[in-house]
């Protein structure tokens, strides 16, 4: 049979993240067909999660129907199902009574938060990873001034305006500092029994610094625009217990009526799909060319692979997702002509945080920046990388416009009605007769409460 003759290989990616996404547009003009299944029917930019959850975005401004970005790519079609297994014998996909036959697979299926074995924290202490997780979050955050306007006990108000993000890394420098941004500007002049500024952040991290991936000058920087922020920031503190409550860090007990979890994550299932070989963290050990050993046929990317740059594991980053997406794509159309690649080597060109909405951190090779310039880097960056004009669009405009005036678009609390507190009469500050402070509009017993 001629090679014009022969059925197109079948190239089947599991995952339209940033790593599944960018293999199936690199393999555009192979001679392949395509098949991106995911169980979503949008790709999510999670870098911007965080700030869904803090009100700051709307959820479509960070995600693109997977449809309409592979809409004029002829060889590339889409499935919307959850995988549930591999069989690697049969070379097919299972997802759920579905078989997807493949001659390469891709699985590029990211992963979740992990809790270091302690799961029962899950409910208390919340993740972000998915648009439903950051728009729960955000209704957290949000009923939380809602429910402390109504509340009586002064005790249980400052509980409730007690916002607790564990982990130092990207995500939680980034979730405490939009917190405290949304608590002392955006809603700074909306209530009037409580003062918003008065919310308590604390930012708790077992290690020594914050964002303990950047050198110690940007840590240092990062530490600094977090205090401005008036965020309290504990070091070399490990949480304990997470509960209803609050959360217990050794000896110490702090009340709090909002934990975000951004202390660990643990790779999706793949590994046990192909029963192969995973690292502590569910990652399946990949070979020098990202494929799993004694299986060719078949690449694992992104956030679910254990890649090695020489000694150094590759970090769960969506740069690294990408590149080894085109890397896999590279090495298919090699293969299907005869050839090979060289092993996979990652780029590393720089990385960045931000604080609040005009500071930031930024390591681009020897490069140091912070403050208002690596901020500016960061916002173009992330733009830049966002899919879809529209999306760029919106999220610039909506920056510029939280910048000139702290405003927060997307205060919405959704999800349903708020469930009822126990909740006893309504405080004495909002009864007839008390007096609002003229400086502030809000009741004097509550500015002291709230400064105890
Ligand atoms: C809040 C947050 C902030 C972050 N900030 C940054 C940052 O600032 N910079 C940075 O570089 N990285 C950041 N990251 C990490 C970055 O997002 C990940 O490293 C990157 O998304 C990994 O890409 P991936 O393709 O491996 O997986 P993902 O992008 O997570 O994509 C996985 C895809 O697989 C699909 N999927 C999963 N399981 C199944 C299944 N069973 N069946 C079908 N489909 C499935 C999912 O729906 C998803 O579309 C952040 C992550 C989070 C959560």
């Amino acid at each position: 049979m001629r090679a014009a003759d022969q059925p197109r290989k079948r190239v089947v990616i599991v995952g339209a993240g940033f790593g599944g996404l960018s293999a199936a547009r690199a393999l555009a003009r192979a001679p392949v067909d395509v098949t991106v299944v995911d169980r979503r029917n949008y790709h999510l930019f999670q870098p911007l999660l965080y700030q869904v959850a803090a009100a700051g975005l709307s959820p479509a401004d960070i995600a693109s129907p997977i449809r309409a970005i592979l809409r004029r790519q002829a060889n590339a079609a889409v499935i919307l199902a959850k995988v549930t297994g591999i069989d690697a014998e049969r070379r097919e996909v299972i997802a759920g009574d579905r078989r997807i036959p493949y001659d390469f697979l891709v699985l590029a299926t990211g992963a979740k938060h992990a809790y270091f074995g302690r799961d029962e924290w899950a409910a208390h202490a919340h993740g972000i990873k998915k648009i439903d997780d950051a728009t729960a979050l955000r209704r957290r955050i949000l009923l939380a001034f809602e429910e402390a306007e109504t509340e009586a006990d002064p005790v249980e108000r400052r509980r409730l305006l007690t916002f607790v993000v564990i982990g130092a890394g990207p995500t939680g420098v980034e979730m405490a500092g939009a917190i405290a941004e949304l608590a002392r500007k955006a809603l700074a002049a909306d209530f009037r029994a409580i003062d918003p500024r008065c919310a308590r952040v604390l930012l708790v991290e077992a290690g020594p610094r914050v964002l303990p991936t950047f050198d110690a000058r940007l840590s240092e920087a990062a530490l600094r625009s977090l205090e401005r922020l008036g965020v309290e920031i504990r070091l070399g503190t490990a949480v304990t217990a997470c509960d209803e409550g609050g959360v217990t860090l050794g000896a110490e007990r702090i009340e709090a009526g909002t934990l975000v979890w951004a202390a660990g994550v643990r790779a999706s299932p793949a590994g046990r799909w192909l029963g192969a070989a995973m690292d502590r963290a569910g990652r399946v050990e990949v070979g020098p060319d990202l494929t799993v050993p004694g299986r060719p046929e078949i690449f694992v990317i992104g956030d679910t692979a254990h890649a090695r740059d020489g000694d150094r594991p590759l970090p769960g980053i969506a740069p690294v997702a990408k590149q080894q997406g085109a890397y896999v794509a590279r090495a298919i159309i090699a293969r299907l002509a005869g050839g090979a690649v060289a092993p996979f080597r990652y780029r590393d060109y720089g990385s960045m945080a931000t604080i609040g909405r005009k500071s930031a951190v930024a390591a681009f090779g020897r490069l140091r920046l912070s403050g208002f310039p690596a901020w500016i880097l960061w916002g173009a960056a992330h733009v830049w990388f966002l899919i879809g004009f529209r999306n760029r669009l919106v999220v610039t405009l909506s920056w510029l416009w939280s910048y000139l005036t702290f405003e927060r678009g997307t205060r919405l609390i959704t999800g349903g009605d708020p469930e009822p507190r126990r909740r006893p009469a309504l405080p004495a500050v909002l009864q007839a007769g008390t007096a609002p402070s003229a400086s502030t509009g809000r009741s004097r017993a509550f500015e002291t409460a709230m400064a105890d």
